[in-house]
């Protein structure tokens, strides 16, 4: 799909959620019934012939394209929560953020060493959530992981998070 049209459906919020941040909300990306199918549609173009087993949605925004895309890939879809809401064992990995730290978690046997994953969330800015959501998926065994967001805050540098060798694809670089 063309970058116009992700830009033109994408909208900033101001002072969100706290003075000074510039907020991009997806929202007006899914509302929009053929902006969502474009975005389905090319993600899925880039994906199809990759073997995926799995796509891993990040809390909240990224089940969103990540849970109708392993539906059109024919793969499994796993949550990757914060910590306290998902009902089984879990596996986590806990991460730095500007203040303070965070944890995700998996369940422990959503992930094995047969599975190929694309890991999925909405936006990419420093890459602390998916670098550590990479370091889970990988301590599960997966045979290969594939990385990709809609949109990438280019100038935060994010990619510098994870391994050099991860394909990290992004369909819009703000
Ligand atoms: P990172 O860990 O610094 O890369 O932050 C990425 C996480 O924060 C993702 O889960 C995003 O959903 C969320 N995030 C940060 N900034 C924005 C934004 O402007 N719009 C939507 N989500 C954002």
């Amino acid at each position: 799909m063309s970058k116009e049209t992700l830009k033109a459906n994408l909208r900033e919020i101001p002072d969100f959620p706290i003075p000074g941040i510039l907020f991009y909300d997806v929202t007006t990306l899914f509302k929009n019934a053929e902006c969502l199918q474009e975005m389905l549609d090319t993600l899925y173009e880039m994906y199809k012939d990759k073997g995926i087993t799995k796509v891993v949605g990040i809390e909240s925004r990224g089940f969103i394209m990540g849970g109708a895309l392993a539906a059109r890939l024919g793969a499994g879809f796993v949550m990757a929560r914060k910590p306290g809401k998902l009902p089984a064992e879990v596996v986590e990995e806990t991460y730095a953020k500007e203040y303070g730290t965070d944890t995700i978690q998996i369940h422990k046997d959503a992930i094995n060493e047969n599975d190929v994953v694309l890991l999925h969330d909405d936006l990419l800015a420093t890459g602390g959530t998916m670098a550590a959501t990479h370091r889970l998926v990988q301590r599960c065994g997966a045979k290969k992981i594939f990385i990709n967001f809609i949109i990438e805050l280019g100038g935060l540098n994010g990619r510098k998070a994870f391994p050099e060798n991860i394909t990290v694809d992004t369909l819009l670089t703000l």
